[in-house]
C-alpha cells in the first residue's frame, strides 16, 4: 500500500516538472503590433529551403527571399541560412510558382482566397505563456513551415517583395497582421519593401 503511493507521487512530480519547463520563459513583452495574440518562435538558425517553380525572369523570387532573410536576420539577430535549391528537409520552406503550381503542392488550401502569400506551420499548440500588460500571449514553438508566393495574381515587383517578406515573417513567427499600413505585417498588397520598428520589435522581443 505505502509502495504504490510512492509511485503515485512519482508520476504527479514528473508531470509537474513538465509543465513547469514550458512555462518559465515566460516575459513581460513590451510591445505588440499583431490583432491576435499569438506568437511563435522558430529558432535562431533556420535553414532555408526555396523553389521556383515559375521560372519566369520577371518574378523576382530569390531577390525577396534574400531581402527578407538580410532584414529578417537583422531586426531579429538570426541567421537564416543561405537559400539553398536541395535541402529539402530545411526547417523554412518557401515555394513560388503559378496559382496552379503552389495548387499542385497539395498543402496550401488557401491558394484561392485572393491573396499573394501563404504560410502554414507544423508548431506547439502551447510552448510559454507571455504577458503584454495583462493580455495573456501564447507562444508556439514553430517546428517547420513552408510558404506559397505567387507569381500570376498580378504583383508588381515591389509587391512580389513585400509578399515574401511578409511571408518570411509569418514563417518565424508573426502571427495575425499589423494594423499600420506602412507595416510589411499589413495584409493587402502594398509596396513597402522595408520593415519598420513596430514590427521589428514586436518579434524580436520573442527572439531575444
Ligand atoms: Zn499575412
Amino acid at each position: 500500500m505505502k509502495k504504490k503511493s510512492i509511485v503515485r507521487f512519482l508520476i504527479v512530480s514528473i508531470a509537474a516538472t513538465l509543465a513547469l519547463s514550458s512555462t518559465v520563459s515566460a516575459k513581460n513583452l513590451s510591445y505588440w503590433s499583431s490583432n491576435c495574440y499569438d506568437i511563435g518562435y522558430m529558432n535562431k538558425s533556420p535553414s532555408l529551403y526555396y523553389k521556383k517553380m515559375d521560372s519566369s525572369s520577371s518574378f523576382p523570387f530569390l531577390t525577396a527571399i534574400q531581402q527578407g532573410r538580410s532584414q529578417w536576420n537583422s531586426a531579429l539577430s538570426t541567421s537564416i541560412s543561405n537559400p539553398s535549391a536541395t535541402n529539402t528537409s530545411a526547417i523554412m520552406q518557401f515555394y513560388g510558382g503559378t496559382k496552379q503550381q503552389i495548387k499542385s503542392l497539395g498543402c496550401f488550401v488557401y491558394v484561392d482566397d485572393g491573396g499573394a502569400g501563404a504560410t502554414i506551420y507544423t508548431s506547439e499548440n502551447e510552448s510559454a505563456i507571455h504577458y503584454y500588460g495583462n493580455q495573456r500571449i501564447i507562444e508556439h514553438k514553430i517546428w517547420g513551415s513552408k510558404s506559397a508566393v505567387l507569381s500570376d495574381v498580378g504583383l508588381s515587383y515591389n509587391n512580389c517583395i513585400k509578399t515574401t517578406m511578409h511571408e518570411m515573417g509569418h514563417a518565424l513567427g508573426w502571427y495575425g497582421h499589423a494594423s499600420n499600413s506602412s507595416f510589411v505585417m499589413y495584409q493587402g498588397r502594398s509596396s513597402v519593401t522595408t520593415l519598420k520598428s513596430g514590427e521589428k520589435n514586436h518579434l524580436s522581443q520573442i527572439y531575444r
